[in-house]
């Protein structure tokens, strides 16, 4: 089997951790390039000495002196702020795993597939502010994304050997997050700490909160349509509380071909890191007499609007993605810092696209200027809501 050379950009975080974890098993598959991190450099020291890394870089430059302390006499090289994580992003590398959270992952995702590499892509941001930019970008420098996404990951490997025309439906599955049984009139009153715990995945506290409020499925139904191509009418959603099948792609001649498998991110980690190739992965193997039913019902409408303002985004196409997203970005941060509630976060990006819209922000090319120009417009109408109402 050939060495990968392959970088992590966001090895610090839920994502990252998992995937240093899948390549340390392995080391005679991989050869690691640069890992990326934040705010926590002990552990970005610790991951680069232990798979010995070419390059450890920290977003923060105020951070870079504790990296190089820790790195010392370990031949790993330093580096620090966004220009280093376009570097790094530049150098030769077949594989790249994006787990950065947020629209910060797009211009290094960029970049990296500008030189070339297969881009494993958890960072679903990126492709909600840009999938056509992003794809056009693969499609001009003989790159390829691959969805880390476990619904993203699933629909793809139902797919593996069908033709795309012959797909009727795709149906991505929801655990329905922490609230998905309280009574609706406690929703308003939901604290961060109630927002943070997941019932089935562990997971870094951003996407945790988005499943509570399903902000995440919605990402996930403009995901599925930048990935495969289909029309917002073929996505479905569905509540599935056990959290066992990830999605679900319906031919037209009926058949619907599930994918299976236990609340475990290094499945569809460990798949996108080895494609084509399926190696032995740590995931626990499914005994399904002992998980007993698996059930399904449809998503509250009332509930959940973030799944309601995802069908207007995929309406609107142009810049609503990235409108949306940063809208939904800042929202969070606010029901973070205990500025708002939980359900105003639905109703701050409701009313940034609502502005957006009638600002004409919704319009225009998808260039990386655009998009970050959309999001940088729509944080700042979410904060101007929120001034608004003193
Ligand atoms: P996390 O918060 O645990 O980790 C985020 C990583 O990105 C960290 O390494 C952090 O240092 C880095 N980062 C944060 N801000 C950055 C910035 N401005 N510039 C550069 N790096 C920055 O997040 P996570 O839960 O691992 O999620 C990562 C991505 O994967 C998100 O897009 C998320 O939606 C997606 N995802 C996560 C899971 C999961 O199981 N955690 C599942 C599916 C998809
Ligand atoms: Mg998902």
């Amino acid at each position: 089997m050939t060495v990968r050379r392959v970088s992590i950009f966001g090895s610090t975080g839920s994502i990252g951790v998992n995937a240093v974890d899948l390549i340390a098993r392995t080391p005679d598959r991989f050869q690691v390039v640069a890992l990326t991190g934040g705010t926590n450099v002990a552990l970005l020291a610790a991951q680069a000495r232990t798979l010995q890394a070419e390059v450890a870089v920290t977003a923060y430059p105020d951070r870079l002196d504790d990296l190089r302390a820790a790195l010392a006499g370990s031949g790993v090289a330093v580096a620090a702020g966004a220009d280093a994580l376009l570097e790094v992003a530049d150098r030769p590398t077949d594989w790249v795993l994006s787990g950065i959270v947020g629209a910060a992952g797009l211009p290094p995702g960029l970049r990296a597939l500008r030189q070339g590499a297969t881009l494993a892509l958890a960072n679903k941001e990126s492709l909600v502010c840009a999938g056509p930019l992003l794809l056009s970008e693969a499609a001009r420098f003989g790159a390829r994304i691959l969805p880390v996404d476990s619904e993203h990951s699933a629909v793809f490997q139902a797919l593996v050997g069908e033709d795309i025309a012959a797909v009727e439906r795709i149906v991505i599955t929801a655990s329905g997050g922490a609230f998905r049984d309280w009574p609706l009139e406690r929703l308003a009153g939901a604290t961060l700490a109630e927002a943070s715990s997941h019932p089935n995945w562990a997971m870094g506290q951003r996407i945790t909160i988005d499943s509570a409020s399903m902000f995440n499925k919605a990402l996930e139904l403009i995901e599925t349509r930048e990935y495969f191509g289909v029309d917002p009418g073929q996505i479905e959603t569905v509540i599935h509380p056990e959290s066992l099948i990830h999605a679900l792609v319906g031919f037209r001649d009926g058949a619907l071909m599930a994918h299976v498998g236990p609340p475990d991110m290094r499945h569809a980690i460990g798949y996108a890191l080895n494609w084509p190739d399926r190696l032995d992965l740590p995931v626990a193997r499914l005994d399904l007499a002992a998980e007993g039913p698996m059930t399904f019902r449809a998503p509250c409408a009332t509930r959940y609007p973030a799944l309601r303002l995802a069908r207007e985004v995929m309406a609107a196409r142009g810049l609503a993605g990235a409108v949306f997203n940063g809208a939904k970005e800042r929202a969070l941060d606010h029901f973070i810092a205990g500025r708002i509630g939980f359900m105003d976060m639905a109703a701050m990006v409701a009313h940034v696209l609502d502005h957006a819209d009638g600002a004409g922000g919704l319009a225009g090319a998808i260039t990386l200027d655009n998009v970050q120009g959309a999001d940088h417009m729509a944080r700042q109408a979410a904060d101007d809501w929120l001034g608004s109402r003193g």
